[in-house]
């Protein structure tokens, strides 16, 4: 399809079409699943500090609506393309089901680079962004969280937005709020934390001792930073950390609170004084027992899948690895991979914890959502793993087969409207 075409939606089509093959899937159903229901672009005309007036992209893709409201993260990014979030909405609908959330995918993006703006700015573009989406949006309809760019200030802006036009406050349209205005314990750090659980039963089956384990992380936001501190706290090393500026690598370990500090002094990872500076390319490669890819998509590629020395690959972000370099992956079997769709999906479960709280008016503690969140992995990872030796498949292919059927039988019941 022209209108999405862009590498990181082939690549969502790509996984579905080999899914959707295991699956035996009838061609009549294919298109109809993968297509997403609604695109929606708008301009944004935003007043800039200087006193001109910048013309800026957003998009919101809503990827199905058979099983409730879409969910989904927001992006401010300057690479950001329709196709690519078509993309990250597809996945989002897989994840979803996969861990049985009553919500179709959807995900939002917006052309601007937010360390380019300033605070006043970025808070109108959120604002207008908000606006424009009105029609679309709402608790029933499509609730967004905080993704790369964006953070709980972004999602207070767009609570308040939504809230002034309907007359009253409306906590529940969106998710990964400051919880002094109706955000839910524990959502901050939720994907972070579900990464580090998975890693720590991974572990477990694979009979890895933290102690002696090391871990590098690619991306130092608000996912990877508490994926690394909450790995620290099972007593592994992280020996490597990136972000946008480039990489580090420190084989007895970088101390987390020190680099933190320069990151919030300097807004970036360069210029620390510990580790040897290098490439974000380079440090995939360097040894390490677990590798966790926590930025943007499409990093593990044909051409560094055959030197990576991880023994875990923890999919952070979305789509980090290509479909050649699952095939390289597959092939070499040293690899276990965690695969995107449940290795970052605590973000989203806790967010459907918020939206449930926000419907109830009912808050829980932070000890009962993260009891529940990995009540919710637990057995979803259980559940690919079972699945992937059955069918003799992948993780990836295990994981999006569960999640795509879901989706299938659900429209299966449902039958086609006239
Ligand atoms: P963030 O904006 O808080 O952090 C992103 C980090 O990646 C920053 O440190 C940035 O400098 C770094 N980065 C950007 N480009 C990079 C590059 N080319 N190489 C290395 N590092 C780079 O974003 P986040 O919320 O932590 O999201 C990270 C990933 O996790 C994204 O793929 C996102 O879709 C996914 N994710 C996030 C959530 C969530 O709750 N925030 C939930 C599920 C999935």
């Amino acid at each position: 399809m022209k209108l999405l075409d862009d590498p990181v939606y082939r690549m969502a089509c790509q996984q579905f079409d080999r899914a959707a093959d295991v699956l035996g899937m009838p061609e009549q159903f294919r298109e109809r699943i993968k297509q997403p229901k609604r695109c929606i672009s708008v301009s944004m005309p935003v007043l800039m500090d200087d006193g001109s007036v910048q013309v800026f992209w957003g998009h919101r893709v809503q990827h199905h609506l058979t099983l409730g409201p879409t969910k989904g993260g927001l992006r401010f990014s300057p690479q950001v393309e329709l196709g690519e979030v078509a993309a990250l909405a597809m996945w989002m609908s897989w994840k979803c089901a996969l861990v049985g959330l009553p919500y179709g995918g959807g995900k939002g993006g917006v052309n601007c680079n937010p360390r380019e703006l300033s605070l006043r700015e970025l808070e109108m573009v959120t604002r207008r962004y908000t606006q424009e989406m009105m029609p679309f949006i709402g608790p029933q309809t499509d609730v967004m969280a905080p993704d790369m760019g964006t953070n709980e200030q972004t999602m207070a802006w767009m609570m308040d937005t939504y809230s002034m036009h309907a007359g009253h406050a409306v906590p529940a349209v969106v998710t990964g709020k400051p919880v002094s205005i109706g955000g839910s314990l524990g959502r901050r750090e939720a994907t972070g934390r579900g990464v580090a659980f998975l890693i720590g039963r991974v572990m477990e089956i694979l009979q890895m001792e933290p102690q002696g384990t090391t871990a590098i992380i690619q991306g130092f936001g608000n996912v990877g930073s508490v994926a690394a501190y909450a790995l620290r706290r099972f007593g592994i090393k992280i020996v490597g950390i990136s972000d946008f500026s480039g990489a580090l690598f420190h084989e007895k370990g970088l101390d987390l609170e020190k680099l933190e500090a320069h990151v919030l002094a300097n807004r970036s990872l360069e210029g620390f004084s510990e580790g040897q500076w290098m490439s974000n390319e380079e440090l995939l490669v360097q040894p390490c027992d677990i590798l966790v890819p926590a930025a943007v998509e499409r990093t593990i590629t044909e051409n560094n899948a055959h030197q990576l020395k991880c023994r875990i690959l923890a999919e952070a972000a979305n789509g980090p690895t290509t479909p050649e370099a699952d095939g390289i992956i597959d092939e070499r079997e040293d690899i276990f991979l965690i695969p995107d769709v449940l290795c970052n999906a605590g973000g989203v479960i806790v967010s459907y914890f918020e939206w449930v709280q926000d419907l109830q008016n009912f808050f829980w503690s932070e000890v009962e959502v993260l009891d529940r969140l990995y009540r919710v992995l637990e057995p979803a990872l259980a559940a690919i793993l079972k699945r992937a030796k059955e069918r003799k498949i992948s993780h990836r292919n295990a994981a999006l087969c569960l999640g795509i059927e879901r989706v299938m039988q659900a429209k299966q019941m449902r039958g086609l409207f006239p």
